[in-house]
């Protein structure tokens, strides 16, 4: 294969029929890396106000690497994937303590950086830089693969070698004329538009004459992929989460910020209703659920039931496992702050149909309804639960046998 006109063909479709995306406008390495974060894994037309936004707020390495958490959570509400968010600010942090808050120009030297990953560094030194650098991430990896016929699984440590060989060997053979960021973006340009998953559009591709996958008609078996697990392989994690609601604001928990959705606030939650009850310092609680929330994550089921409780007349903060905070805050502000997804999704049940009104039936088991947009293996449903048919104020209300209600 001719690679110096593979990357030439590249760039030429590239910088001739290139999407006008915000971030193509600028060099600003601080932008790129904000950029390429915000798009794994969430949709360019999803990503651009969100970039918008960020970019006011935090428009410097330095103004992102000040902000507190919370802040930075609360501008990525509505993304998803929260470590992304944690990471770029723990990056931005060690920039601007190591480096004075520039961005290194180097691939290498930009891998040192917290967050920084091969790809992202690969795109922020070559696009902001022009460095000859390659890179290669899901898009780009399915258009490798088919172009040049690469068979081995691309998730597997052979086949990614593979691919950034491959890469690399394009990059090298391109024509000094060429940009190298324009050879990067070409690519994941090629796998975005034209080079889909299922529809590849070869008949329009600039590609198609190189093509291995088109010329021999393997688009369909190409990119080889490892086979998922079914959903209903996943083990399942159950977990009692409480709605602590008075005088119209509720009671959220912010998770520490070590573990998973890190410095997301969240309903209190544990792995048992008595367990959180207890930590939180509620006396009473409903006996039966008012929702549940099901989610699918990579490797599980998330089942979530949903337990109406009083709110405690006081709070020992600390004494939660797994938070570092508790607050309350007005239903209507709740998505000011940085919030779990699945915290999300009960609050919007809750404001479809309030728990009062007529429930649904509860599933058997966990099975998800709703496939959510950003995550790409995660789907969520959250449902109402049967309660009984008497008034609300004559269901049964349980009560904790151990005094916790605690001092600050
Ligand atoms: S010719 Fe078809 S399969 Fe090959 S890179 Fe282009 S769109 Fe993809």
């Amino acid at each position: 294969m001719e690679h110096a006109a593979v990357a030439s063909a590249i760039v030429t479709h590239y910088t001739r029929d290139r999407r006008d995306l915000p971030w193509r406008r600028t060099r600003d390495p601080y932008a790129i890396w904000v950029s390429e974060i915000m798009l794994q894994q969430t949709r360019v037309a999803t990503v651009i106000p969100y970039w918008e936004r960020w970019m006011t707020r935090f428009p410097t390495v330095r103004a992102l690497a000040e902000a507190p958490l919370d802040d930075v959570l609360a501008a990525w509400a509505g993304l998803g994937y929260f470590s992304r968010a944690r990471n770029l600010l723990a990056g931005a942090q060690a920039v601007t303590t190591r480096l004075g808050g520039a961005l290194p120009s180097r691939a290498a030297e930009l891998r040192a950086v917290p967050g920084i990953g091969p790809y992202t560094a690969g795109a922020i030194a070559s696009i902001a830089f022009g460095e000859r650098t390659p890179l290669v991430d899901g898009n780009v990896a399915r258009v490798l693969a088919r172009v040049f016929g690469i068979t081995d699984d691309i998730k597997s440590t052979v086949g990614q070698r593979t691919l950034w060989a491959r890469a690399a060997d394009l990059m090298a053979a391109l024509p000094t004329v060429h940009a190298p960021g324009d050879l990067n973006q070409g690519l994941m340009e090629l796998g975005a538009t034209l080079c889909s998953p299922t529809s590849p559009r070869c008949l329009v591709c600039p590609l198609a004459t190189h093509c291995v996958a088109a010329r021999t008609g393997k688009q369909d078996v190409l990119p080889v992929v490892p086979a998922r697990k079914k959903e209903s392989e996943l083990p399942i994690l159950s977990r009692a989460a409480l709605w602590i609601e008075a005088r119209g604001e509720l009671l959220l928990a912010r998770r520490s910020p070590e573990g998973l959705f890190g410095g997301l606030w969240e309903l209190p939650q544990g792995d048992s209703l008595a367990e959180i009850a207890s930590a939180v310092g509620v006396t009473s609680f409903d006996a039966q659920p008012v929702a549940y929330h099901d989610q699918t994550l990579t490797h599980r089921r998330l089942r979530i039931a949903v337990f109406r409780a009083g709110m405690p007349r006081s709070i020992v903060r600390a004494a939660i496992p797994g938070y570092d905070s508790l607050t309350r805050v007005k239903l209507s502000a709740v998505r000011e702050l940085g919030v779990a997804a699945a915290t999300t999704a009960i609050l919007t049940k809750y404001e479809d149909t309030p728990w009062s009104s007529t429930p649904q039936p509860s599933p058997s088991s966990p099975k998800a309804t709703t496939r959510s947009s950003k995550a790409s293996r995660a789907s969520v449903s959250t449902r109402r639960t049967p309660t009984s048919k008497k008034p609300r104020s004559a269901r049964r209300r349980a009560s904790t046998s151990s005094s916790t209600t605690r001092s600050r």
